[in-house]
């Protein structure tokens, strides 16, 4: 149904402060929060969540949001989303669906530095890997589920690489209110993530093709069978996202850094930072805003591609298609299909495009590509230097690294690059790594170009002999 921006505000529920309105400034239609839409009905671009925000009641001040600690014993404030929902009021606060999440941590890495070329103090990583489901996605799947709760919704649905899925199927299993039904493509998917879909008892269709074919027909299911979709096309998703940007400033004491960097896949994380620090400004709640750096693998760099080389831009919403037209075609010609260890950002259609381009606008951004060696020796050190992370999430780190190189990050910016997802979630990638099994590393590894593993603690292999086994320790320790 088509609705311009004048009849909506008249049917919105009284106490609705959001609204759903169509990115494309030229559009800019408006739908009400309750409803479900994926695209603008009219022009068929991505929606935001937008709000009244005077009629909303936000702190004064971020600082005030430290009240919320002392009602940990409230679900809604132990959650580390929720517990910014004035930020985020699309829903009442009986309506909030939570399993804890959120309960991230901010690390000063000093050892994690140095390998980056910063000055100690100054690099900060963002564990988003110890969310209940072991990754970020669970931060925007608790506003897309609750936004699907509100809808009345039996059934949700995502396309995954892995890690959507995993949070989608525990949040059914663990609130008991949905049934998931999840798609993967054949082969990529790693054992961590495929358990857990499983494990949580998810409807699992595995077809024959990769993440981008899986997300066409899952689009295309969801529409036929009414089934409520929580890919990151899903504008509440990003809401919950949001919170890791509050969670940053709130372990940062409020102090704005001087970047975020964070790897790239579907681009709903940078596109919701972009638009976390955007409200923040508008709301008088920051009076700076950090710098984006958005980190591709280099077998999966579309949008590098498209901003570094091929010069697109947000552009005031006016984004010149052609040279996007031209990339994707060029790729269909060539059968060029996303390729890298880094599994969570092999994708080469990112939905969130024009978002995170409106992000890089916002933030003055720069977008970098490495290769799957680089990423794999900045995983091995974010291991070597504190919790560790899956291969994905170590692009941000290498991205950092390559940056200072450049010169375009200082020694002495403050720096938080985040984390995406959690070190069990691909042990295959980092025991191929660490392994005297040559042939596991070129089975893993060598296929995909990387070459060695500089930074590899490698076991050693002893008898089953008293003597031995300590000459062993004393040499090597
Ligand atoms: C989903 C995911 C990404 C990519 O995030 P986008 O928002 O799709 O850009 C990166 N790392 C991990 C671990 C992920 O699960
Ligand atoms: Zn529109």
């Amino acid at each position: 149904m088509l609705q311009s921006a004048g009849a909506t505000a008249a049917n919105q529920s009284q106490t609705d402060i959001a609204f759903q309105r169509c990115i494309n400034p030229s559009c800019a239609a408006t739908y009400e929060a309750r409803s479900v839409r994926t695209a603008c009905d009219r022009c068929g671009e991505l929606l935001d969540i937008a709000y009244e925000w005077d009629r909303a009641s936000v702190p004064a001040k971020l600082s005030d949001f430290e009240a919320m600690w002392s009602r940990r014993y409230e679900p809604m404030r132990f959650s580390g989303v929720w517990r910014f929902h004035e930020l985020l009021p699309f829903c009442r606060p009986d309506e909030i669906v939570t399993v804890g999440e959120g309960q991230t941590l901010l690390q000063q890495a000093d050892a994690v530095a140095k390998f980056v070329g910063m000055n100690p103090g100054q690099l900060h990583l963002q564990y988003e890997g110890m969310n209940p489901s072991g990754s970020f996605k669970d931060n925007g799947m608790c506003a897309a589920f609750t936004h699907a709760c509100m809808m009345g919704a039996q059934r949700a649905a995502c396309a995954s690489t892995g890690n959507t899925s995993a949070s989608l199927a525990l949040y059914c299993s663990a609130t008991q209110k949905m049934k998931a039904v999840i798609f993967i493509g054949s082969g990529k998917i790693s054992y961590g993530k495929l358990s857990q879909a499983l494990d949580y008892g998810a409807l699992t269709v595995q077809i024959a093709g990769d993440f981008d074919d899986a997300m066409i027909r899952v689009k295309q299911i969801s529409e036929q069978l009414g089934i409520y979709l929580v890919n990151s096309v899903n504008p509440f998703r990003l809401e919950g996202q949001k919170t890791i940007m509050f969670r940053i400033l709130e372990a940062l004491r409020w102090q704005v850094p001087d970047w975020i960097v964070v790897p790239g896949g579907n681009l709903g994380n940078s596109s919701a930072f972009g638009k976390a620090f955007a409200e923040l400004k508008q709301l008088g709640l920051i009076d700076r805003l950090p710098r984006l750096a958005v980190i591709n693998a280099a077998g999966a760099d579309t949008l590098y591609e498209l901003y570094e080389r091929r010069g697109v831009r947000w552009n005031d919403g006016k984004v010149d298609m052609d040279p996007i037209r031209a990339y994707n075609d060029h790729m269909d010609r060539e059968g060029l299909k996303a390729d890298t260890i880094a599994s969570a950002i092999e994708i080469n259609r990112p939905v969130n495009l024009k978002k995170c381009l409106r992000a890089l606008d916002t933030m003055d951004g720069v977008v970098r590509q490495v290769c799957d060696q680089d990423i794999l020796d900045a995983k091995a050190q974010v291991g070597a230097g504190g919790f560790g992370c899956e291969p994905a999430s170590a692009a941000s780190v290498a991205g950092a690294k390559l940056l200072r190189r450049e010169g375009v990050i200082a020694p002495s910016d403050r720096v938080v690059c985040v984390l995406t997802g959690h070190e069990l979630k691909d042990p295959t990638a980092t025991v191929a790594y660490h392994t005297t099994d040559q042939e596991m590393f070129n089975k893993v590894l060598a296929s995909r170009g990387v070459q060695k593993a500089s930074h590899a603690n490698r076991a050693i292999a002893v008898p089953n002999e008293l003597d031995d086994i300590i000459k062993a320790i004393q040499l090597y320790s």
